[in-house]
């Protein structure tokens, strides 16, 4: 690997497709923005005399063929939108740690003897239709190719908008991923969450990404004035409290399996004014567990208590679904070669698991699949995320060695 070239090339795609220079990173999918970090990336790879492909959602696939076509092929991704604003890194880091790892493999001579499939993935942030993974979700099956008619924001639907940008989302159902022909999927990214930073460590090798899903609820109650009695009240805020509450005893009494999660990260009371008892609390849940088959179970005994409440309390509770993601373990496979690889290069790794969504874990649904972060750092002048250059390029290496290591049959 060069690490010069890798590093400039990482800097050049990260930074020159940007809507919002000098505020972060912003790249949205299908934007002509990001045809031009598209064209960027035709252009690296036409030098190796490889093309890439769009398929109906706009991912882009390579091919980089190894000795023996036949054997299940090695998929290796990462996204090229962003979030508004987005880290600096934020998918261009996977992206050209693969592209330059190729790169090496061929200017080495080396041949591996399963052939390696590159994607750059589409829409991974969700931030056209709020829908993360969406390009992965939709060649692992998670999403069907109909829902793009219905999914929607304020402009347009994504099936629109994915036509008016020249692509055919009607082939999709074709280009499903068939797991029989891939042995491994692996991505690279920088870390989201700041653990590995607090832990100081450089590298994360991933065991698991969680499940989650999250609730819109709504107390309804009476709005009297502030003078009203106690007992002639139907205060929503009250049944809130007796609700959160509950479930957090129910938590502490260890109903839900392990590494449960609840959060309630929004509350809004109406109409709001400090003279009123309100007639609506609403409050958004949010419920993570490693275990995806864990989740249904606990999500209706939260559902249940918030119910209960309500009936006890005599006022109105409505439940509606905000989003859900699937929530996978990682392959012993992959995190094996992650390990092996930092360990004969001399670097140490911290194994987490990780709460934030990737394209990772649909991939993981369909096939085996693996995680390496490298850790984010915050500047304490522009709170702007970015990485270390010596991180990246450790990550990187690591990266790179554990492809060889796979796709050697
Ligand atoms: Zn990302």
């Amino acid at each position: 690997m060069n690490k010069n070239r890798f590093l400039s090339q990482l800097e050049e795609l990260s930074v020159s497709f940007n809507d919002t220079k000098g505020k972060g990173v912003t790249r949205f999918s299908w934007t002509h923005t990001a045809s031009l970090a598209q064209s960027w990336l035709e252009k690296e790879f036409s030098r190796m005399g490889i093309s890439l492909i769009a398929d109906g959602a706009g991912n882009l696939h390579a091919l980089y063929r190894g000795k023996n076509p036949a054997l299940p092929r090695l998929v290796i991704g990462s996204h090229l939108d962003t979030v508004k604003n987005g880290a600096r890194y934020d998918g261009t880091f996977g992206l050209v740690a693969g592209l330059e790892t190729l790169r090496s493999f061929r200017e080495e001579g080396f041949m591996p003897d399963r052939s390696i499939e590159f994607i750059a993935f589409a829409e991974e942030e969700g931030a056209n239709f709020g829908t993360t993974c969406l390009g992965s979700k939709l060649i692992t099956g998670i999403i069907s190719p109909e829902e793009l008619k219905t999914l929607a924001n304020d402009e347009t639907t994504a099936w629109k908008m994915m036509e008016d940008f020249g692509l055919e989302p009607d082939k999709l159902e074709k280009q499903q991923i068939d797991p029989q022909t891939v042995h491994a999927y692996l991505e690279a990214h920088v870390e989201q969450e700041r653990r590995l930073t607090k832990n100081n460590f450089s590298l994360g090798v991933v065991k698991a990404i969680s499940a989650m899903r999250s609730y819109k609820v709504t107390y309804r109650g009476e709005s009297v004035f502030a003078a009203t009695p106690m007992k002639d009240r139907k205060d929503p805020v009250m049944s809130f409290i007796e609700c959160h509450t509950e479930i957090h005893k129910v938590i502490d009494a260890g109903f839900f399996p392990e590494n449960t999660r609840f959060t309630v990260g929004q509350i809004t009371c109406k109409p709001g004014s400090p003279i009123v008892v309100p007639h609506e609390c609403i409050f958004t849940v949010d419920i993570r567990n490693l275990e995806l088959s864990a989740l249904p179970a606990i999500s209706e005994k939260i559902k249940e208590i918030i119910l209960a409440v309500a009936e006890k309390n005599g006022i109105e509770a409505e439940i509606v679904p905000l989003s859900k993601s699937g929530g996978v373990k990682m392959s012993e496979l992959v995190q094996n070669a992650y390990k092996e690889s930092a360990k004969e290069l001399g670097f140490e790794y911290f194994e987490m698991n990780c709460g934030t969504a990737f394209d990772a874990a649909p991939m993981g649904t369909a096939v085996p699949a693996g995680l390496l972060l490298v850790a984010n750092q915050i500047d304490p002048e522009t709170q702007e995320k970015y990485a270390l250059a010596e991180d990246l390029y450790q990550g990187a290496l690591v990266y790179e060695k554990a492809i060889r290591k796979l796709v050697c049959a």
